[in-house]
């Protein structure tokens, strides 16, 4: 690692927990490859301090931030400016302190769209996709789906009313684009043969709650032809993507997402294209001698 000196910028990570974020192994040595004085370090800050913390960070000069779970909508109010991409997502991953304000950006929806056509070898321009979720991650794909020229989103979720404001905020990106759905099986499996691509944006298989899936009948959703996404990385190999697999489907887990949504959140802090490879190994490193002991 580099010599920390007078000079060094930070950016700070957000979040309530933090310490099981992958980001810092990710970050760090990708500036210290790009030659870069820059540290990240991660804060675990309660709800009710996070505009404090911002107001603290942007007085001392903080270069940027990420933001994650609780905290990516309550960003919203107290930043500077925010960009489009977040505005239709409705949700802060990444600021930067653009000459002392801070400006907020969502990489989510942009990594996922990376993840997709690189690793999954699939565009969304034409294609009908099955989200299940309608939280900040589903909100930020969603969008990015949406603005990509995708045919159909159809948005199933547990809350139902959340799925309905979030199809309604789609269709206010391209009319008629979102139709919501219960997170019933019938419902599903219904509307799942006209789709290409099935997304898990829902917490559920992440630790420690890797034992569960979306889909309580997966043979009853998931088609061969499909494509099935999981935003869900630790573990790489979630039981929804274990499940898909043995019905014939691709499969695409959460980690590329991770990955290109790091990447693009230094490009905006730094204005340099990032080490991809190196932030790559980085991350497997973390993810994968985990996952040997509790494979699903
Ligand atoms: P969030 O805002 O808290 O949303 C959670 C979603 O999961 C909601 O739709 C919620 O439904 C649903 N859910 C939770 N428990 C459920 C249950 N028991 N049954 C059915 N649905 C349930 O979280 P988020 O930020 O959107 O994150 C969602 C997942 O994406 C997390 O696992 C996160 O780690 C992952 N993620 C990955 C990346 C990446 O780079 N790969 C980036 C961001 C997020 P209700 O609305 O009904 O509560």
């Amino acid at each position: 690692m580099h010599r920390i000196d007078a000079g060094t910028k930070l950016i700070g990570l957000l979040g309530y927990p933090v310490e099981h974020s992958f980001s810092p192994v990710m970050q760090n040595p990708a500036f210290g490859r790009a030659g870069l004085n820059y540290v990240y370090l991660a804060f675990a800050v309660a709800p009710e301090d996070l505009p404090a913390v911002l107001d603290g960070f942007k007085a001392a000069g903080v270069a940027g931030l990420n933001v994650t779970i609780p905290h990516k909508e309550a960003v919203l109010p107290h930043l500077d400016e925010i960009s489009a991409g977040a505005a239709h997502a409705g949700a802060v991953n990444t600021i930067v302190n653009e000459n002392g304000r801070l400006v907020g950006y969502n990489t989510d929806g942009a990594g996922f769209l990376r993840s997709l056509e690189v690793d999954g070898g699939v565009t969304p321009w034409g294609k009908t996709f099955l989200l299940l979720g309608a939280g900040g991650a589903c909100r930020a794909v969603a969008a990015a789906l949406a603005t990509g020229g995708a045919k159909k989103l159809y948005i199933a979720n547990r809350n139902y009313s959340r799925a309905v404001d979030l199809a309604e905020s789609i269709n206010g990106i391209r009319e008629n684009a979102a139709t919501p759905l219960r997170l019933s099986v019938e419902e599903l499996a219904r509307r799942s043969p006209e789709c290409d691509v099935v997304i898990n944006a829902t917490s559920l298989g992440m630790r420690p709650q890797a034992g569960k899936s979306p889909l309580p009948d997966p043979a009853a959703v998931l088609k061969p032809h499909h494509l099935v996404c999981d935003l869900v990385y630790n573990p790489p190999r979630t039981l929804l993507l274990a499940e898909a697999e043995k019905i014939g489907c691709s499969t695409l887990p959460g980690e590329g997402m991770l990955l290109y949504q790091g990447c693009e959140a230094f490009r905006l802090w730094t204005g340099m294209e990032p080490p991809e490879d190196l932030m790559r190994a980085m991350l497997r490193d973390r993810l994968y001698p985990a996952n040997l002991f509790d494979a699903v």
